[in-house]
């Protein structure tokens, strides 16, 4: 393909007509709710498409969108995707500093923004953040929607009508008509920040068709997407996930999709189970971190409905552990339903190694093989690639479609960061081991290995050990410096509601740990921790904790952490004695 016309993802009334509805858009509230079908996104879309042009966005204009999961957000970035803008989607749960700092680098000239939103109970007030981060920026506009279907209307938000303009003011006279922008394949089509548990954020960015057909491909493949399939991913369009599974992927098939706004606890734990039998969900896509959550609360939440359209359960994000896999299998899809542990990056756009389901024979905890055309590779500190079973550094040794082309404004940067440790492979900076069968197992972050003793460990593997503990919903673990053995375990764990601390429990743990590795992966320390610090995409930030661990209040950049309170009462109560 040397052409893509942005038309072929956006021209859904040519395809039959009993395909109804994109998306059923299931609101925080859940009597809140409405459909949308191809056709009328469509509409929306050009008439977006032209208020866009009405206020001087050109192809190559970069457009930041902060927005909550609504279906104006998926018309937003299709919007721009038809003109050949290139929106830059930042999750609404960042900061002001968080917004600006990505408005800044990815030099837009327009925010799109809401005026409020609740998530759960809380309500989140973006246009003030939007504001807060304008004046930081003073380079845009915002362009505010204020839609009737939040609790905020648009009199309420302070206005400044030298930079506000009105979604509804501008839709209300805008065509239906839009001829779609031609762009070459390799025109850039987003840019999407990384999380930045490190360093600077960086602005990864995907061109138009590489990109498409793989989300398109991957999507087909991996849930065995069907007509007559209802599909739901969890994630938030804010996130990769969002990008390539709830908007990218399943539209360019077609397919019939929920988005949900709200959270997996309001107003009650059963919510997703609620939302599944509601719209009779076949698949059904989510990360590990919800699973534990709702693991937490036991089975009778899940067997309050019935779950019995379910086809394939989807998990994504980071490794799942065994138990949680287990629970996801057995619980939430009745032993019926294969699951697919969908190993990627904000930087590959879709799946590298994923198992396909009912095809796959599944391993809990593995992502098993690599996708089509993904060749991967496991090396050592040396570069040199091991045969076999193994465990090292994963890589990929040649390139595919969704891959990331650079970093928006920093070529260097993409080079440097993905290409130099190991020339002529990509690095994913995951560790990974290659069992006999060929499986492939993710064990955490590269940067979150441990050596104690000479002896490499993976913080997921040790974490993994210790959750498998009926009293633990959570841990982390942590090295801290160590004069003898190099490198300490220090773990924090989370335990289950109702569970009390105790000197007797952190020995069982100990044990738990010395039983399931070795005695060499046997935790130095234990806290308990009442909660982690995360970013506010749910990743714990390990490089906080392993502050906390060493007692070091030179925290670094900590604008990601979604609850600084967190990480004071950990140290508090961090454990001080040598070992
Ligand atoms: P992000 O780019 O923020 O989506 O994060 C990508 C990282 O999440 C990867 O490098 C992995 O560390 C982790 N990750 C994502 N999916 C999986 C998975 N299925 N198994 C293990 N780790 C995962």
């Amino acid at each position: 393909l040397t052409k893509t016309r942005l038309r072929l993802y956006l021209c859904m009334p040519l395809l039959p007509h009993n395909i109804p509805h994109i998306s059923s858009g299931q609101g925080n509230e859940p009597g809140d709710d409405l459909t949308i079908t191809y056709k009328e996104l469509l509409h929306q879309v050009c008439k977006f498409a032209n208020v866009l042009k009405s206020q001087g966005v050109k192809k190559g204009d970069r457009v930041s969108i902060y927005m909550p999961m609504v279906i104006e957000l998926v018309v937003a970035m299709l919007a721009c995707a038809r003109i050949g803008a290139v929106h830059s989607i930042v999750f609404a749960g960042y900061s002001a500093e968080s917004l600006c700092e990505r408005i800044l680098d990815s030099q837009c000239t327009l925010l799109i923004t809401a005026d409020g939103f609740y998530r759960g109970d809380k309500l989140i007030n973006l246009k003030l953040i939007a504001d807060d981060a304008l004046q930081k920026s003073l380079c845009c506009s915002v362009f505010c929607l204020s839609s009737g279907f939040h609790i905020l209307c648009f009199h309420q938000v302070p206005w400044n009508p030298e930079v506000d303009v009105c979604w509804h003011t501008l839709m209300d006279g805008a065509s239906e008509d839009c001829e779609p922008e031609w762009c070459e394949s390799e025109d850039p089509l987003f840019i999407l920040y990384t999380s930045g548990s490190t360093g600077k954020p960086k602005g990864v960015m995907h061109t138009v068709s590489g990109y498409m057909l793989y989300t398109a491909l991957t999507f087909k493949l991996v849930f065995d997407y069907q007509p007559g399939d209802v599909y739901w991913c969890t994630a938030d369009i804010g996130w990769i996930t969002g990008h390539s599974y709830i908007t990218y992927g399943p539209l360019a098939n077609g397919a019939t999709c929920v988005l949900f706004e709200g959270l997996p606890t309001y107003p009650d734990v059963s919510r997703m189970w609620e939302i599944v039998d509601k719209y009779h969900v076949t698949k059904f896509y989510t990360a590990p971190t919800a699973i534990r959550l709702l693991m937490k609360y036991g089975t009778e939440p899940v067997h309050k409905y019935k779950r019995d359209s379910l086809k394939v359960l989807g998990t994504v994000g980071e490794p799942i552990n065994p138990e949680a896999w287990q629970w996801y299998y057995n619980v939430v899809g009745d032993k019926r339903c294969p699951v697919v542990d969908t190993f990627w990056q904000t930087e590959t756009g879709g799946h590298v190694l994923t198992p396909l389901p009912a095809a796959t024979p599944m391993k809990p905890g593995s992502a098993t093989f690599p996708f089509f055309g993904v060749i991967p590779a496991i090396l050592n500190e040396s570069g040199e690639e091991l045969e076999g079973p193994s465990e090292g550094y994963l890589v990929f040794k040649q390139p595919w479609p969704g891959m990331m082309r650079t970093v928006y404004g920093n070529h260097d940067r993409f080079e440097t960061t993905y290409f130099k440790k190991f020339p002529g492979f990509y690095v994913t900076g995951d560790g990974c081991r290659r069992d006999k069968d060929g499986y492939y197992w993710i064990t955490g972050r590269i940067d979150d290995m441990l050596n104690v003793s000479g002896h490499l460990l993976s913080t997921a593997e040790v974490e993994s050990a210790l959750v498998e503990h009926e009293a633990v919903a959570e841990a982390a673990v942590v090295g801290r410096p160590h004069p003898v053995k190099g490198e300490s375990l220090y773990c924090f764990v989370t335990l289950n509601d109702g569970v009390s601390y105790n000197k007797a429990l952190e020995a069982q743990l100990k044990q738990q740990v010395r039983e399931k590795i070795g005695a060499i992966a046997t935790p130095d320390y234990i806290q308990n921790a009442p909660g982690l610090p995360k970013t506010r995409s749910g990743k714990i930030m390990r490089r906080v904790l392993r502050k906390i661990a060493s007692n070091e209040r030179d925290l670094g950049d900590i604008s990601t952490l979604a609850d600084s309170s967190v990480v004071e009462q950990l140290f508090e109560n961090r454990c001080c004695a040598a070992v």
